[in-house]
């Protein structure tokens, strides 16, 4: 694999080091081979694909869509309606993953035997780094409390050729922007924010591991078309408005559902005039609306900040993309819904508490908070984080610390800052920002997640309830401090540093006056800020950045602990099949799940996480808020010994523990929707873990259905869906006829023989929506086995 990394270590050095002669600014210019989009490869692609859909004019996100498309024929030749409806097979260009969520999606990478990436991928330790008392001691602290992670996630980088940004080279998204992101591509991470990159004008999906690992394997990554948004902006932002403002408008306006299996693509005059960073903190947030993800047509500002970070070859390849129609909608193209903001109109807004689509305009804020009845207080102040830490950001929120060191104040409660990368933490600490907001009280943290996700260990405000403004992008109860009673909105960096010196809710900065210790009144003048910095960025410590070649290392191994109760290597799944023919053995029925079970009931999060990439520790959580249908209880199964005619009660893991000790394989019955919500890959890996082979529903969720398949647990759906009140835990299930299906005989149905407990012996119809590579998945046990077979 080429590298993708900029060429840190020469850059002192000299040979990659040049100047501008206008501007004497120093810049760089890093290796772009392998982050230079395919743009001929692309355009000729879509140009097949206009064919087939007769050339009518396409929207942004359909053109990078349908140019990523592994077989447009396949994909596209229902002859029915696309968005919203068919399924995409796509290849994405590029993979990012953070180092909670690597952790599982490598594990299974190991397992499909590749000796490398199919695409570019990085991995960036971020989330797992504490804030407690400053940059330098809590990356200390961090790298020490979780060595055993970050060596795994370093030794498996270095085998496979993928780029490892280590702890202190700062946030995934950031990272990816500053690095990776390029116009018109498809690229996946394994984190909700990786619409991030939609600044720069492509589409940037968040995804679970399992997806992931079918673009690091090279397998089609299948996606139901999504309905695309126009959200049409006029005017221009101005005064104390700011991007992050556009967006907390637009989250009032769509609820955080709004955007479920839709992409936001932003057009119109109000697009060009706002920095490449300002466009990125918008598709941030547009997680937050639930979108698949956002995009913005190609800007000057989006060239000048390829440009502005050693990508200058992207830069002159977009724009010829660009002149070719490829990087805009077409005139004429149509959406699923269109919103007009005139961003004239806007003004700072302030989202919260506990959901980021409570928006209030500030002007109203002050009486909103009064109307709750809240203590009109500030706890502490918030910003940065990969939503809001460009160099936009930093020199308009230092322009207010300025303002307020020469009149003589500082901020009235604790004011944290976290930088989004160590290049933003090295170009904020050049140019004098970080030293104008010390002096005024604020501390700078560690260039990683910190408190965005959590990991703030705050010690006041323990069980109290407080009030606290960040520029960060969520707030759900507890998100921060761990605290539920901690208020948490979300407004821009500028606002939460205006308010962090007046140290009260109801601080309106445009329109209200501090009191000097002189008595005198002080006002702020609206911030004023730069977009890119004048010097250019600096690199900073280049020891976080990845080895300049990260050619796979075939012979490196990788470092899991024997005792680790964090990590374990994943053995293969086995086939359940053996020498008996294509039919499944006798499957017990463990139990009979009532009502929604989504991905969070299959596999639970909070405390769970610790141990996303330890298979065996992690199942103990299997379906634990799951109820039973027969009892209506919570982590309640039974199971039955047809020999004794015994019952025992015990919790689901447990049963199904003792299954699999048994060699007992099993199956589920479930009700509608099953494994709704998160791409969560565990939901489906526990199940199989256990020894589950078969789950029988009245209907499933598409994504995680997919992902059983992937596992190789196969999904059948009751013909009649009056049949799931018929089986119940203990009865014994036995395929008819998947043999047949297997094989690819024409029109073979799968039956179901249910031997219940009494003895009663029917049989049901099942319906299935297994593809032929399904079935190939399926026989050979899992997707990674059969990518396995197929290498040897
Ligand atoms: Fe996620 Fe916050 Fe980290 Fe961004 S800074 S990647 S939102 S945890």
């Amino acid at each position: 694999m080429l590298s993708t990394t900029l060429r840190s270590g020469a850059l002192a050095a000299g040979p990659t080091l040049r100047r501008s002669l206008a501007t004497h600014t120093p810049f760089y210019e890093k290796d772009c081979s392998s982050i230079t989009p395919p743009y001929a490869q692309l355009i000729g692609k879509l140009e097949y694909v206009r064919e087939l859909l007769n050339n009518r004019p396409l929207t942004l996100a359909e053109k990078i869509l349908y140019s990523h498309l592994n077989d447009p024929e396949k994909s596209l030749s229902g002859g029915g309606k696309i968005r919203g409806e068919s399924y995409l097979q796509l290849t994405p260009q590029r993979v990012a993953m953070q180092d909670a969520s690597a952790q599982m999606a490598l594990l299974q990478f190991m397992s499909a035997g590749l000796s490398q990436c199919a695409v570019p991928t990085s991995i960036h330790c971020d989330h797992l780094i504490q804030a407690i008392d400053g940059a330098e001691s809590d990356l200390k602290r961090s790298i020490t409390s979780n060595k055993e992670v970050f060596d795994f996630l370093e030794s498996a980088a270095r085998k496979y050729g993928i780029e490892f940004w280590k702890p202190g080279s700062g946030i995934i998204h950031q990272i990816v922007l500053e690095n990776y992101a390029a116009p018109g591509i498809l690229m996946l991470g394994t984190d909700s924010h990786t619409p991030n990159a939609g600044g720069l004008g492509l589409l940037a999906i968040g995804v679970g591991g399992a997806d992931a690992v079918d673009a690091m394997t090279g397998t089609p990554w299948e996606l139901k078309a999504p309905q695309v948004v126009g959200i049409h902006l006029t005017g221009k932002l101005s005064g104390w408005a700011t991007p992050k403002d556009l967006i907390l408008h637009l989250a009032g306006k769509l609820t955080v559902r709004g955007g479920t299996g839709r992409i936001l693509e932003y057009f119109g005059p109000g697009v060009a005039n706002q920095s490449c960073t300002g466009l990125a903190t918008v598709a941030n947030m547009g997680a937050e609306v639930g979108a698949t993800t956002s995009t913005f047509p190609y800007t000057e500002n989006m060239r000048a900040y390829l440009n502005a970070t050693g990508r200058a070859p992207v830069a002159r390849a977009a724009d010829q993309a660009a002149s070719m129609g490829f990087l805009n909608a077409d005139e004429g193209a149509e959406y699923d819904e269109v919103i007009e903001i005139n961003l004239s109109e806007l003004e700072p807004t302030i989202n919260g508490p506990f959901t980021p689509d409570l928006a209030t305009p500030l002007s109203k804020f002050g009486s909103f908070v009064k109307e709750q009845g809240w203590k009109d207080e500030l706890s502490a102040g918030l910003i940065g984080s990969c939503t809001n830490s460009s160099y936009e950001d930093m020199t308009r929120v230092a322009d207010l610390a300025k303002q307020a060191k020469a009149a003589g104040l500082v901020t009235k409660v604790p004011f944290l800052c976290t930088p989004g990368s160590e290049q933003i933490r090295a170009t904020m600490e050049r140019d004098g920002i970080t030293s104008t907001l010390e002096d005024v009280g604020a501390v700078v943290l560690a260039n990683a997640c910190g408190p965005c996700i959590g990991q703030w260990k705050r010690d006041d405000m323990k069980d109290e309830e407080n009030a606290i403004l960040t520029s960060f992008n969520r707030n759900f109860k507890s998100r921060n401090d761990g605290n539920r009673l901690t208020m948490n909105f979300l407004a821009s960096p500028t606002i939460v540093t205006a308010m962090a010196f007046s140290g009260s809710l109801s601080f309106n900065p445009i329109t209200d006056t501090l009191t000097l210790p002189s008595g005198k009144p002080f006002r702020f003048a609206p911030p004023a800020g730069q977009d890119l910095p004048t010097e250019g960025f600096t690199q900073g410590n280049t020891n976080y950045y990845p080895s300049p070649t990260p050619e796979p290392q075939p012979e490196t191994e990788i470092i899991i602990c024997a005792d680790s109760q964090r990590l374990e290597l994943l053995e293969p799944f086995p086939s359940h099949f053996g020498n008996r023919g294509l039919e499944l053995p006798p499957l017990k029925v463990l139990m009979r799940v009532r009502g929604k079970c989504t991905t969070d009931h299959i596999s639970a999060a909070g405390p769970w996480l610790k141990y996303k990439g330890h298979l065996t520790n992690i199942s103990e959580n299997l379906l634990i808020t799951a109820v039973n249908d027969e009892g209506g209880d919570v982590n309640v199964a039974f199971d039955y010994d047809q020999a004794t005619g015994e019952t025992e009660t015990d919790t689901i893991p447990a049963v199904a523990k003792r299954f699999k000790a048994r060699n007992q394989p099993w199956t589920l019955v479930v009700d509608d929707n099953y494994g709704e919500g998160s791409a969560r890959e565990h939901a489906a890996l526990q199940p199989r873990f256990y020894g589950c082979a078969m789950i029988v529903a009245r209907s499933f969720a598409r994504i995680h259905e997919t992902n059983l398949k992937k596992q190789g647990v196969l999904p059948l759906w009751f013909a009649d869906k009056n049949d799931y009140s018929r089986i119940g835990s203990g009865d014994v299930l036995q395929t008819i006829g998947l043999a047949d299906l297997i094989e690819g005989r024409q029109n073979a149905e799968v039956k179901l023989k249910v031997t219940k407990r009494t003895g009663e012996v029917f049989e049901i119809l099942t319906k299935h929506t297994m593809s032929e590579d399904q079935l190939k998945w399926f026989r050979a046990g899992s997707a990674l086995n059969f990518i396995r077979s197929q290498m040897s």
